[in-house]
């Protein structure tokens, strides 16, 4: 760790009594933190939490689940050991919603994508062909403000995606609802991101150790929560523990 990194804390799906505790004493990380990164399906409240904690914004995309009316105490209870989130404030969610938009920070810029592929129509889901159509729009978004850094004199500018489901092929399963986005290898393709941090995996057995990579562009599930730094020279650490990133 050291000033020149980017720090990100980066959650989704499930909440974390560990990070809780560890937000308990909010010093240990107050000031430390660059971004505050949401994957989808979490509640407000706790990412209301989390965003006071740090004192910082939060920047989000929704998950497949985040369309979900209000249950009862009792649904939400049951609901929550899973991840599922139980329901979808009526004034929308705290923060910065990041779906298509390209957010420029000091040192890196960061844009994302919501929602899972179709397999109920219920929540926030899309074809492959409605996602392809988000990644055209957003590639031309990046070019035209030269984040890319091809054209602009300008030090290139290191890019972040975050992603409710991930990309085909990568942490991803053989079930419709799980199933990545192949259209998300061709946004790699053509803006080279650093990192793609995604959510919507969250089987217990399946959360250890998925960091891969997809050519140049380091790929994390993030489900429950990470702390991931990046280095200005492109290196990336990723732990549960702040300390060791
Ligand atoms: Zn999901």
């Amino acid at each position: 760790m050291n000033a020149e990194n980017i720090n990100i804390l980066a959650v989704s799906d499930i909440e974390s009594p560990t990070l809780q505790n560890i937000l308990q004493k909010p010093s240990e990380l107050r000031g430390k933190i660059d971004l505050l990164i949401s994957c989808g399906d979490l509640r407000h409240d706790y990412l209301n939490f989390l965003a006071d904690a740090l004192n910082i914004e939060l920047l989000y995309v929704l998950g497949n689940h985040d369309l979900y009316q209000k249950r009862s105490a009792s649904q939400q209870h049951k609901t929550a050991s899973y991840g599922i989130t139980p329901f979808y404030p009526k004034k929308g969610f705290p923060g910065n919603n990041i779906n298509g938009k390209i957010i420029q920070c000091d040192k890196c810029a960061i844009t994302g994508f919501e929602g899972s592929r179709w397999y109920n129509g219920q929540g926030i889901q899309y074809y492959e062909k409605e996602m392809l159509s988000a990644v055209r729009k957003t590639v031309k978004k990046i070019h035209l403000r030269k984040i890319i850094g091809k054209i602009s004199r300008r030090k290139r500018m290191p890019l972040f995606v975050a992603s409710h489901a991930p990309v085909q092929g990568i942490h991803d399963l053989d079930d419709q609802c799980h199933r990545g986005f192949s259209c998300f290898k061709k946004f790699i393709d053509k803006t080279q991101p650093v990192l793609w941090m995604h959510g919507h995996i969250h089987q217990p057995s399946l959360i250890k150790n998925q960091i891969s990579a997809y050519k140049n562009t380091v790929i994390v599930n993030v489900c429950e929560y990470r702390f991931i730094s990046v280095s200005m020279a492109g290196k990336i650490k990723v732990s549960h523990q702040f300390q060791k990133i």
